[in-house]
Parts: structure tokens; sequence; C-alpha cells
């Protein structure tokens, strides 16, 4: 056999995976830092340290949401290595590709040294070195500017993730300063957030129990990819490979394309890219009319499972009827391309398995996704009575921040405060939305809910994440003031007024609070390993001192000497635990009893969401209150776009607000990226209807947008479909990044969920055009 790159890689993730030694063991990350260090050696930035005293120390990585654990190991005052730390209970001594390159992104030319102010146009890379205080001075002048004509709700702060006590510290900002306009980045975490809240009344994140879970239904989710809390999951991996084939568990992947999960998992079932909300419902129907449900659960801790009457003598159809009369085999084999047996099939073995657990999240979650779609999976879980328990899906409650003091907020507060948001999330139209992150540039750029005035970013890369580039590009334009305060030279930096760099993880102080899917709650501290390498400060205290020359009662709010107090009194009585040990986990944390578990209207877990009428949305008919198949049309014209365009996440490839750095990007294949041209997946059928052949120059041309790929022929997917990954396309950054690919975002729209508004596009039409001879693009 031919052992090339993608083979030897392929066998170190099965190896290490079936052996049940975790990514620890495996050795992928190891053998790929040793290639890449050979070379990368002569970049003239690879970090060469002096001899001296060798030491270690323990921090959490944080470069994705996965909060693992880190130990450093450094030479003096120089970082030379990040492995993963052993016996954290969230990767135990794992460490994936990205987290082991955070050496690159420390002494990488991509940092920000200093504060810089614009010299040039907007994005022409041109900067003036300026001194923190002019920076923060410059800041406080136009927030006072703004507040001063009753303009407040004209900022906004767009961030990673509302989780921490940093962004905790802005959103308290702005509720003192008065505008509601706090943002997150986009992630499959805003959909399940509103699932849990409508179907079991919950303010929770969600908490699967991967570990001892027996069959896992993945409704199209990156396990290995990075999905959740990346190395954790792939440790879960292990545990599920473990064992004999009696003990093992079961992993089933439903998605159009063969990526590393599905080629890992005991069954791959190639779906119609949409349909997945069906095919949950189509099992529902066979579990249902089979009646392989928890009876117990069912009769005595949901409502909606049947029909039900209302004082009026008015009568409802329940989530029973819903599936049997309208989802079928039949019915769903037709939509989503899986033959009637593989339902059958794949409901009675996911329903008699001991511990079932179906999961939701497209990717590595890092979109919104459909709102019904992600409750149709729900049901599942609830159907088998898998909510709660071990093995099951559960819910976590909201960490940190209580105790802080309230907010006074004066009248120009009061006034901001009440003004709708930028994004249309909270009002009549989207009640239960927080916020609406794909959302805003369409706003702004219609000028609905006014215009924005000054944009503060922090911990996300908006430019660059955010569907649709060129509505993104067009909004940040008609935005006079940006700020970011991003480490690192990325887009959004990159088309930024000022910057106002924060210290890199392993520089500073900061909690990391329980990564997306834990089941138990842990916090762990980031903890500064090395000194700051430029003249860059922490963004916590840079925002204090900003409401502090604010003055009056944006000053009040923060009463806090500096960021460190501040943690230290957040985390209380716990701190000397939590500074000496690195984390704090609860490990005696068990989710409520069926009897207190669900916090909704009716008191038991909603198949039918009264909530939609008790928050006054009148939406209409019954099945708008019931988990369904709505399609989520892909944007474009069938006849002038005749395939489908879906995005592929890659374990080798960061693709959030976080650029890869050169390991990361050199581990891709040559039939992935090369040089600076990046390949698009066909079918082999797809490819000959369309003559097209393997390497050729091709137009790969959206609703959205156009560009230049190579063509790779892939049995691996669906006909008709065709995949490129997201992660690259950067035009920021430096030249190691910058330029290599395209970004898969520019050419996709938004498509709006219509109960939430949040992002539920899975792909776009497109087309595919020969331009002719083979080889590399001119
Ligand atoms: S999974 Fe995320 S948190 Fe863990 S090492 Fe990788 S990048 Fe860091």
């Amino acid at each position: 056999m031919k052992m090339d790159r993608r083979t030897f890689l392929e066998i170190s993730i099965g190896g290490s995976l079936g052996a049940g030694a975790g990514i620890t063991f495996s050795p992928l990350p190891w053998k790929i830092t040793d290639d890449l260090s050979i070379w990368t050696q002569n970049w003239p930035w690879t970090p060469v340290p002096a001899e001296g005293e060798v030491s270690h120390a323990d921090s959490v990585c944080n470069l994705c949401p996965g909060g693992c654990g880190i130990t450093v190991r450094k030479v003096e005052d120089r970082v030379t290595k990040i492995e993963g730390r052993e016996g954290y209970p969230v990767n135990d001594g794992g460490i994936c590709i990205l987290g082991a390159a955070g050496l690159q992104l420390l002494y990488g030319p991509w940092r920000v040294p200093s504060p810089l102010r614009r010299a040039g146009k907007r994005g022409s890379g041109q900067w003036e070195q300026i001194s923190w205080e002019d920076a923060i001075g410059e800041v406080v002048k136009k927030l006072a500017e703004l507040r001063g004509n009753g303009k407040a709700h004209t900022v906004a702060c767009i961030l990673g993730s509302d989780r921490g006590t940093v962004p905790h510290l802005f959103a308290r900002f702005l509720k003192a300063y008065g505008s509601p306009n706090f943002i997150r980045s986009a992630s499959s975490g805003d959909t399940y957030e509103l699932a849990l809240g409508l179907m079991q009344g919950a303010t929770a994140s969600v908490a699967y129990d991967l570990e001892q879970a027996s069959f896992i239904l993945s409704f199209g989710s990156g396990l290995i990819e990075g999905w959740g809390s990346p190395v954790r999951v792939i440790r879960a991996h292990s545990m599920w490979r473990s064992g004999n084939m009696k003990e093992r568990a079961t992993v089933v992947q439903i998605e159009p394309r063969l990526s590393n999960t599905a080629a890992k998992a005991d069954n791959w079932y190639s779906v119609n890219p949409g349909t997945e909300a069906a095919l949950a419902l189509g099992l529902a129907h066979v579990i249902i009319k089979e009646s392989l449900y928890d009876s117990n659960f069912i009769r005595n801790h949901t409502f909606g499972f049947d029909d039900w009457g209302d004082f009026t003598g008015k009568t409802y159809t329940g989530f029973k009827r819903l599936v049997l009369t309208e989802y079928s085999p039949d019915v769903v084999s037709e939509i989503t391309g899986l033959s009637r047996s593989k339902i059958v099939g794949l409901a009675r073995a996911f329903a008699k398995a001991k511990r079932p657990l179906a999961v939701w999240g497209r990717g590595k979650g890092t979109t919104s996704g459909s709102l019904y779609e992600c409750m149709a999976v729900h049901a599942l879980n609830a159907l088998t009575g898998n909510v709660n328990k071990p093995g099951g899906v559960s819910t976590l409650p909201p960490q940190l921040t209580e105790g802080w003091p309230e907010v006074y907020q004066d009248a120009a507060a009061c006034s901001g405060c009440s003004m709708p948001r930028m994004d249309g999330a909270g009002t009549d139209r989207y009640p239960f939305t927080r916020c609406l992150p794909d959302r805003w540039p369409q706003m702004v750029n219609d000028k609905k809910n006014g215009t924005i005035q000054a944009l503060l970013v922090h911990d996300a890369d908006p430019y660059y994440t955010t569907l649709d580039s060129a509505a993104v590009a067009k909004a940040f334009a008609s935005i006079p003031f940006v700020v970011s305060f991003s480490t690192y030279m990325d887009e959004t930096a990159h088309h930024a007024d000022l910057i106002l760099p924060n210290h890199h993880y392993l520089e500073r102080l900061e909690d990391v609070p329980t990564p997306i899917g834990l089941q138990k709650p842990i916090l762990g501290l980031l903890k500064p390993v090395v000194s700051p390498q430029f003249d860059t400060r922490h963004t916590g205290d840079v925002i204090m001192t900003i409401a502090k020359e604010l003055g009056g009662t944006v000053a009040d709010a923060f009463s806090w000497e500096d960021y460190e107090t501040l943690l230290k009194e957040t985390v209380g009585d716990n701190w000397d635990t939590l500074e000496e040990a690195g984390y704090i986990e609860k490990t005696d944390y068990t989710p409520p009893a069926w009897e207190n578990a669900f916090d909704t209207p009716s008191r038991k877990f909603e198949f039918y969401i009264t909530a939609l009428d008790q928050a006054g949305m009148k939406i209409g008919k019954d099945l708008d209150y019931l988990p369904h198949y709505e399609p989520v049309r892909a944007e474009g014209d069938p006849a002038t776009y005749p395939l489908t365009l879906i995005p592929a996440e890659l374990m080798r490839l960061a693709s959030g607000a976080i650029g890869s750095p050169p390991f990361c990007t050199k581990s891709l294949e040559e039939t992935e990226l090369k040089g600076n041209d990046l390949f698009v997946e066909i079918n082999p059928k797809t490819a000959a209807d369309h003559g097209l052949t393997e390497a050729q120059p091709a137009t790969l041309e959206t609703p959205k947008g156009k560009a230049k790929v190579l063509v790779h022929l892939f049995e691996g997917i669906m006909p008709g479909v065709i995949a490129i990954p997201k992660g690259l396309g950067h035009a920021a950054y430096d030249d190691y990044l910058a330029g290599k690919g395209v970004n898969a975002n520019s050419l996709m729209g938004v498509v709006e969920d219509p109960i939430s508004g949040l992002c539920a596009t899975w792909g776009i039409r497109a087309k595919l055009s020969p331009v002719g001879g083979h080889g590399h693009l001119g």
C-alpha cells in the first residue's frame, strides 16, 4: 500500500481511536509537530530558545471553546512546547493540533505589538503606533461624544462568547453606558439554548454524557473534527471504540459527506443535506408506532405528546399524531434519500439501545442552525427518556458573575437600553432570541433599527466568520468607528480604526467556564505563564479604564481596582483552590430529577411548545408549535445553480475566529490545498456529468460570490453535492496564511430560521464551470 500523508493520518487516527488510547497516545500531533518543525525551521520568526532553566507551568487553552488543560514547557521565560495537561478533567493529557501550535500564535508575526491607529484607508494595512493613554483616550472621547448626543444605543459590541467574566464585563459596560447591542458570535449553542428554553424551560447550556452513551446518533456533528469540546469528544470516541464488540458503543453518522467522523463510525448514512429533521421525525414515527418509547417518561413527564384540549374545548394536535400522519418511513425516504429499511432499522437500533443519545449541531457547531431541526433531534432523546440520566442529555446552569453589584443606570443608560437592538433580537418578532449574530450586517445595510456609530470587537473576527462576506464588508464600511481588541492582526483588526491588543492567552489571567457539552461544571483558570512579549494589555483592565474615564454612573459600575481583583472577588472563597489546582470541578453535580427538571408552563418536557403563545407569538397552525420538518431552502435558483455547495470542517484546520497557524495549514493534503489553490470536492459521477476531471481548474459560483478552484473527485460525497473546507481564504494575518484558498463564508448567504431568526443556512446552490486545462490556477 502506498503510504502517503493522508493514509498516514487516517491510520494514526483510526489506530489511536480503535485502541482506546485517545489522542494523548496518538502519534498524530507529534508526527505533525516533528515534520513541521523540520519544514519550518528556517522561518526567521521561529523561536530558537537559548539554554537555560527548564520549567513547566499549567494553564488552560482557550483557542476554541474546548477549554483543555495544558502544560507549558519553558526555557527561562521562553515557551518551547505546549502539551495536554495530564489529569485535567476535560482532556486528561490530550491536545489537538491547534492547541499544540499555540506557540506559533504566541511568537508569530501576526501579533499586534502595541496599540495601533489607522494611518491610511481602511484595510490598507497602514498603521501608526500610539501609546495606551492615547488609544484609550480616543475611545473615551468617541464614546463620551455619542452618549452626550443621546446616541449611546448606536454603540455595539461583538464578542466570541457570552460566557466568563470578560464577556460579562462588556455586557455590564453596555448596560451602564446605555446600549442594548451586545452580540456574541454564532454557534450551535444559540439554537440549543433556545430549544432547551422552549422544550424544558431551562436557561442553560446543553450537556451530553458522551462517555456513558451506548448508541450515538450524530446528525452531522463533527465528533472527531472538533465538535463541542474537541479533545474531550475524541477521548469519548476512544471509549466508544474500546472493549469487546458487545460492550463498545455504536456510532452512526448522518451527513452527505464522508467526514472523519463518518469514516470512523459504525454506519454512515448520507442523506440529502438539509433533511436531517425529516429523518429524526421518521425515526420518531417508527419508535412511536412500534411502542419503543419510554412510556413512563412520556406519560408522566411530557406535555403535547398526545392530542390535548384547552379549557374552551378546542383540541390541538400532539406530537404523536403529527409524526404518525406526516413522517412515515416511505415519506421520509422520499425526502432524505435514505431507504425505508435503513430508516426502520436505525429507529429500532436506536430505541432498543441501553443508553441512546441523539446529538445535534453540524460540523464543529460554528453555525446556529435550524431550531425545528434541533428540536426534532432533541425529541428523540425525550422519546427514549434519556434526559437527565447517565448516558443522556442534560443541562448546565449558567456560571459565575452572580454577586456582582447591580448596575445603576442613569437617564442616558435607561434611554439607550430601551432602544431596539440593531439585530432585531428580543423584539416581538424574535422574543426568545438574545442575539442574531448573522443578521446584523443586513440590518445595518438596510438601515433598519438605525445605524451603528461605534463597534467594539473582542475575541471574535466577524469580518471573516460572518456569512455573506460582501454584506459584512459593506456594513463595516458604514460604521465610522471600529475598535478591535484582538491579539492578532485578523480580518476585523485589519479593518478597524484602532487596535488595543489583548495579551496572548499564555500571558494573561482569565476564567474559562465549562466547555460546551460537558456534563459536570468546571471552572478553569488561564494563567500568565510567560511575560507579555509586546506592549499589550488585558482587555478586562482596558474596559474598566475606559469606564472609569467616562465617569459618572458608568465608572460607578466598575468599582474594582483592576481585572485581577474582580476575578478574585467573583470566584470568592474558591480562589485559593482555583489558583493552586488550576481548575475547580463540581464532581458531585447531578442534573435534577424529572419531577423538578422542567420549568415550562406545563412543568413538563414540552413536545408542544406552549411558551410560544405565552410570549404572544401567534404563529398560526398547530404544526408551528411542534418539532417538524420545515425545509430550509438553499439560496439560489436550481436552474442556474444545479449543484449544492456545503462547507466542510476539517480537524486539521481552525475554522473560527482564530486563523490556523502554519502547523495546521501545512497538514493539509495536496488534494485540499495546493499552494494557494483550493480544491472543491465533487462526486466522480457528478463531475463526469459536468465534464470535470481531477485537478481541473474551475469557477465555483454561488448567488453570493465567485471563486477559482481546482476539482477533486471524491467518492465520499453525495452526487449533486460539492464541498469546500471552512477556515481558509484569510486576507489578513500574514504571508503564511493570507491568500491561501477561499473563505467559504464569502460564498454562503444567510437563511433565517422562522422562529428564532438565527441563521439556519446549511448550504447554498452553486455551479462549477471548467475553465480549461489542468493544474495550477493562473
Ligand atoms: S480542543 Fe480547543 S481548547 Fe483543546 S487544545 Fe484544541 S484548541 Fe485548545
